[in-house]
């Protein structure tokens, strides 16, 4: 069954599955296999350390794909805050079409590439952002809930409900985020109003993704319990895979008398949990995981797991059709 949605119309993919940012994932190797698979790929802007490797790797994509993809640019606390805007000029001038937007105060990035002609996905984790984000002017929400992995925010409503309430409220086309690992969830989403779906920690487990076997076959073992919430208390609320890193930020967090940031800046820096990426040690540093972990069993190639998923989604959506056929 060709997907015919929003998603794809706009976007020109074949298959309405995104694979979403993923600081120290998203490299040229795991978008250009995403979009040769017919989905959407996305390069993570601050996983390259200055816009002139932005421009590098979008350069580098290009030579591996001549299918659309897309540039992530999130906007949240740093430790070394980047120069936004300079990413986004990188990303207009090599004339990318599709950027996903996600974090606080994103109107000035949002601003300039509307204003270059980009189609913009905004990342959000409450109704209230997404009604903030279509007054600025974007294409499409996604709809991120409280299973995602990463940033979810300090509201905590699950997507059974945020994307219902995004179908109810919202006039822009949305997407499902959080959760998300094969057809079933895919038609799920479809049901719920969703244009498509997208994945982080499911791409993350798949032969194309630029990790560590090690990282990957940890993924495979891990259930749905094996997250941990951590920064609530410097409102910037974070799933990670649990281990004795997130273990200790939780006891820093609980206990710390001063709530200074500083106190846990040295377990939760990206440098460190970046290394956990390439030394295939899981309790090295933080690495991001949605509680969606529990349904990831193998690491196929990017191209199996989408033809998988869209054949699943369409068993899944023709044998409920056929179901809710009148018997005669
Ligand atoms: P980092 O080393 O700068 O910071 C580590 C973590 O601490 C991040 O989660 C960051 O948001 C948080 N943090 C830093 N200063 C803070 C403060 N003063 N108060 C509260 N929280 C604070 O982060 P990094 O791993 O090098 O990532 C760089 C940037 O990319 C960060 O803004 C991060 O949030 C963002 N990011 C992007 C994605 C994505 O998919 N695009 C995923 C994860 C993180």
């Amino acid at each position: 069954m060709p997907f015919d949605t929003e998603l794809t119309r706009r976007l020109g993919i074949k298959i309405p599955v995104v694979q979403g940012g993923m600081q120290w994932v998203g490299y040229a190797e795991l978008a250009a296999a995403v979009s040769n698979a017919g989905g959407l790929g996305i390069l993570t802007a601050l996983t390259q350390p200055t816009p002139d490797d932005l421009r590098k790797e979008i350069q580098k994509t290009r030579t591996m794909t001549k299918n659309p993809f897309g540039v992530n640019i999130t906007l949240l606390p740093s430790l070394q805050p980047p120069d936004y805007g300079a990413y986004a000029q990188v990303v207009i001038d090599e004339g990318i079409k599709i950027v996903e937007t996600a974090g606080n105060s994103p109107g000035p990035v949002i601003a300039k590439l509307k204003k270059a002609g980009v189609i913009v996905l905004h990342k959000c984790t409450t109704i209230r952002h997404a009604q903030s984000a279509i007054k600025l002017g974007v294409d499409f929400l996604s709809i991120d809930g409280f299973e995602c992995a990463g940033h979810v925010g300090e509201s905590d409503i699950t997507n059974f409900i945020l994307l219902s309430k995004a179908r109810q409220t919202l006039k822009v086309p949305f997407i499902a985020s959080g959760g998300f690992a094969d057809g079933q969830g895919l038609a799920a989403a479809l049901c719920l109003g969703a244009e498509g779906i997208n994945m982080g920690t499911r791409f993350m487990c798949t032969v194309e993704a630029p990790i560590h076997q090690k990282i990957k076959e940890e993924i495979v073992k891990a259930q749905e319990t094996d997250t941990q919430l951590v920064m609530r208390r410097w409102t910037n609320t974070t799933r990670l895979y649990r281990n004795k890193v997130t273990d200790a930020v939780v006891k820093i967090e609980r206990e710390s008398k001063t709530g200074e940031f500083a106190e846990i800046a040295p377990y939760v820096s990206g440098k460190r949990g970046r290394q956990v990426f390439t030394n295939g040690d899981a309790e090295y540093g933080v690495w991001t995981a949605g509680q969606v972990i529990g349904l990831i069993h193998d690491i196929p190639t990017c191209d199996a797991l989408v033809k998988r998923i869209e054949k699943e989604a369409e068993e899944t959506l023709t044998s409920k059709l056929k179901l809710a056929k009148p018997k005669l």
